[in-house]
């Protein structure tokens, strides 16, 4: 983590559909969250292009129905990730935008004008939302903004944190660090409002972060010294509010086929309506037990018109529901904890406002009241903000005290064992484990396999599972030049270094008094 002195530092809550900003006030004493031009404390974290203009955040958003191929959401599910996943080839099939294949297997976003493509990454979708925000913040608060804390889900991978670092400098922001969303809850959640500290005794607190886009769930210990400690990190990058969206929208479109036998499903614009109207509608199921969908002029000239219970959509939900309490499970598991030990559950991101996850939830937890006294939307920016005035030396006394904060790999860092002839099972060789605090620093010995060997080639994957298949390649590393010998007497370290940030930094080289050239190649 770096301090800088010049300029303001801003916390941010990059989102997958919502960001928000929030700052230290000197003035105040306290966090304040920073509202956008139209006065909302949360941006839509949307771009567009309307031919002449590339419109942010809600004049993007307030566009999208007449130009859904042009206007780009969820960069956050994209950024990072490689093309060929197969989770994000079927994601995609879901977008009413272009998303092509760039070079090194990135996806890249696409606006269409003219029959001119204009390409963008999501790392560069991401940081004019990034710059909206600092635009805003310096409006606000008066004075130029320079360095910034970035949220990131505590479920990123190394690639999906540098991407995003990537974007905030792509802004013109000295990011200061990275921190994982729920840490950054925990830490609002440690402070009220006029910066005192709650001193509980030692606590468990499980942070249960639902948004619109990821899913993460976090254990984490907070000591009276006010040290967080994150025990264990679980969750589903690809598990949140659209994912509910979306399974309403397929059923008001089978309802629609139903009704007037015709297939809407292939028309962007459409689509894109019903997906609004369906977000509406969720919403609303969340303070009342029914509903209706009423889109004039759907498709065709036909209007659409269907009526909509809280338990219909609970229904149509139940498998996505049940999935984040088992990720509850497992975290808790991860963590050593009894969920009888666990004090306090604090509940984040908007999609925690459905009641029946509350209520799956409370249940899990054999009644216990769940803490909702943080505001849902704010609390990831707000404690982002706080760790960006810690950072500075700015902030009261009680936030320079605060955080110290310790993170845990979200997964398992692994490399693949590399042995000629038959596929090889269970070939992941765990290097650094799940949950292991960072930063961290360990180094490996690997052998050479066979006589001569020039190069070692070491291919690094993240994950779970035994087999490199299962999990996410995230790059190779080639370390040449190895002197001629027989086979297994060379010895190559392997030295990885994850920073503070969750960023992996793997150098290799050969123990023989030789050092070789080497290339990490993390595309
Ligand atoms: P976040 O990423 O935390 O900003 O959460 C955004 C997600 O929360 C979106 O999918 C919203 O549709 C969802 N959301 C916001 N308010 C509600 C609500 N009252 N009921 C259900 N979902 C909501």
């Amino acid at each position: 983590m770096s301090k800088r002195v010049e300029g303001t530092a801003i916390g941010i809550d990059l989102g997958t559909t919502y960001s928000c900003v929030a700052a230290w006030f000197s003035k105040h004493n306290r966090v304040e969250i920073v509202p956008n031009e139209q006065g909302n404390k949360i941006t839509p974290s949307c771009v567009a292009w309307d031919g002449t203009d590339l419109l942010v955040g809600e004049a993007a958003k307030n566009q999208i129905t007449r130009n859904p191929k042009n206007t780009m959401f969820d960069a956050k599910r994209l950024i990072g990730s490689r093309f060929s996943d197969s989770r994000v080839q079927a994601y995609i099939k879901s977008l009413p935008f272009k998303v092509i294949e760039g070079f090194g297997d990135k996806p890249m976003m696409v606006f269409e004008h003219e029959w001119i493509d204009y390409i963008f990454s999501p790392e560069e979708i991401s940081s004019k939302i990034i710059e909206n925000l600092k635009e805003a913040a310096e409006a606000y608060i008066g004075t130029k903004v320079t360095d910034a804390v970035i949220t990131v889900p505590a479920y990123f991978s190394d690639k999906q944190r540098q991407a995003t670092k990537y974007a905030g400098a792509l802004a013109g922001l000295n990011v200061m660090c990275l921190i994982n969303e729920p840490t950054s809850a925990a830490i609002a959640y440690g402070l009220d409002n006029s910066g005192d500290i709650h001193r509980p005794d030692v606590k468990n607190v499980l942070i249960f972060d639902l948004g619109g886009g990821t899913f993460d769930v976090s254990l984490l210990n907070i000591s009276k010294a006010g040290m967080i400690t994150v025990k264990a990190v679980g969750g589903d990058t690809r598990l949140g509010g659209e994912d509910f969206d979306e399974v309403m929208v397929n059923h008001c479109v089978q309802e629609f086929k139903k009704k007037e036998s015709k297939d809407m499903s292939k028309n962007a614009k459409a689509r894109m309506r019903m997906k609004i109207a369906c977000e509406k509608a969720k919403r609303d199921l969340s303070s009342t037990t029914r509903t209706s969908i009423e889109i004039d002029s759907f498709f065709e000239g036909i209007d659409f018109s269907m009526k909509i219970t809280r338990a219909k959509f609970e229904e149509l939900n139940a498998h996505f529901f049940l999935k984040c309490i088992e990720h509850v499970e497992k975290c808790l598991r991860d963590g050593d904890v009894h969920k009888n030990d666990v004090d306090d559950v604090v509940i984040v991101g908007g999609s925690t406002r459905i009641p029946k996850i509350q209520q799956m939830l409370t249940e899990f937890f054999d009644g216990k009241p769940l803490c909702k006294s943080i505001n849902a939307d704010e609390a990831v920016a707000y404690g982002a903000a706080v760790l960006a005035a810690n950072l500075r030396g700015t902030g009261n006394e009680k936030v320079q005290e605060l955080i110290m904060l310790d993170h845990v790999t979200p997964l398992c860092l692994g490399i693949k064992t590399c042995h000629s002839g038959a596929r090889v099972i269970n070939d992941m060789v765990v290097m650094i484990p799940k949950n292991t605090p960072i930063p961290t620093l360990k180094e490996h010995i690997v052998l050479t396999v066979y006589d001569n060997q020039e190069t070692v080639e070491i291919v690094l994957f993240v994950g779970e599972s035994t087999e490199t298949k299962e999990n996410l390649y995230l790059g190779s590393l080639h370390i040449g030049g190895i002197p001629a010998a027989p086979a297994r007497e060379v010895e190559v370290a392997v030295c990885f270094n994850i920073d503070a940030s969750g960023i992996l930094n793997v150098l290799g080289e050969d123990l023989a008094a030789y050092v070789t050239d080497t290339t990490l190649l993390i595309a």
